[in-house]
């Protein structure tokens, strides 16, 4: 075990607040009610909602994807939870996110397989996991599913970040691509954050022209800006 892990393992700070938490613990007890959840969401998509209405603006999108669970917005301790996991490998906060994830009400019990959404950042960081690769093994696990490794990213891809707006969407299509037949299957599509939702949209169309009769997504968080 390297030092970093020990000193991750031991360390004894709440990671919302700094405060002094039991050895392991990821949150102090105040943080833990601070959680941002999904309050609203629109009843024919699923898209999260800051009133309760009964559509939505992204119901009029030409959505690929049949409907959205998102239990979170990206923000306060999900954001931080994510972003460690991301790139500081927080043992802590790989630990926590499984158990946030089985704690959720849902019953995937009745997906063919669980599909996440390939990452872009794996292929220069190695190391680091992918939290949507954590949040669909827990949904596999839990719903007694399997996860299969069905969507490629393809390597000319250039990172979303280089690019201008007005060619993101142009990005994204083309660098998604599968490697295993899903006709007829109900797909329970996994990522992490939701912005503009292009890159689950792109996904849920390969799947689609694949023959995949359903898809839909959990997304843990939505991002609260955009
Ligand atoms: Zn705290
Ligand atoms: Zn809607």
């Amino acid at each position: 075990v390297s030092r970093c892990l020990l000193s991750e393992i031991f360390y004894r700070e709440c990671a919302g607040c700094n405060s002094f938490v039991d050895m392991g613990s990821y949150l102090c007890d105040s943080c833990l009610k601070t959680l941002p959840y999904v309050k609203n969401s629109c009843p024919s998509c699923g898209y999260p909602l800051e009133v309760e209405t009964a559509y939505c603006m992204n119901c009029f999108n030409e959505n690929k994807y049949d409907f959205l669970y998102i239990p979170f917005w990206y923000t306060g301790v999900i954001k931080k939870l994510l972003k460690e996991i991301k790139f500081r490998y927080g043992v802590r906060g790989i630990y926590f996110l499984k158990e946030l994830i089985s704690t959720l009400n849902y019953d995937f019990s009745g997906y063919d397989v669980v599909v996440s959404v390939p990452s872009h950042m794996i292929r220069k960081l190695r190391r680091f996991r992918h939290p949507a690769d954590i949040i669909s093994d827990v949904l596999a696990d839990k719903n007694k599913i399997p996860k299969k490794g069905i969507l490629v990213r393809h390597k000319y891809t250039k990172y979303q970040w280089q690019l201008k707006k007005k060619s993101r969407k142009i990005n994204v299509k083309n660098a998604i691509g599968i490697k295993s037949d899903v006709s007829k299957l109900n797909i329970l599509l996994v990522d992490d954050i939701l912005t503009t939702g292009n890159t689950i949209n792109e996904c849920a169309r390969v799947l689609k022209k694949g023959g995949a009769s359903n898809v839909d997504c959990f997304v843990l968080s939505k991002g609260v800006f955009i």
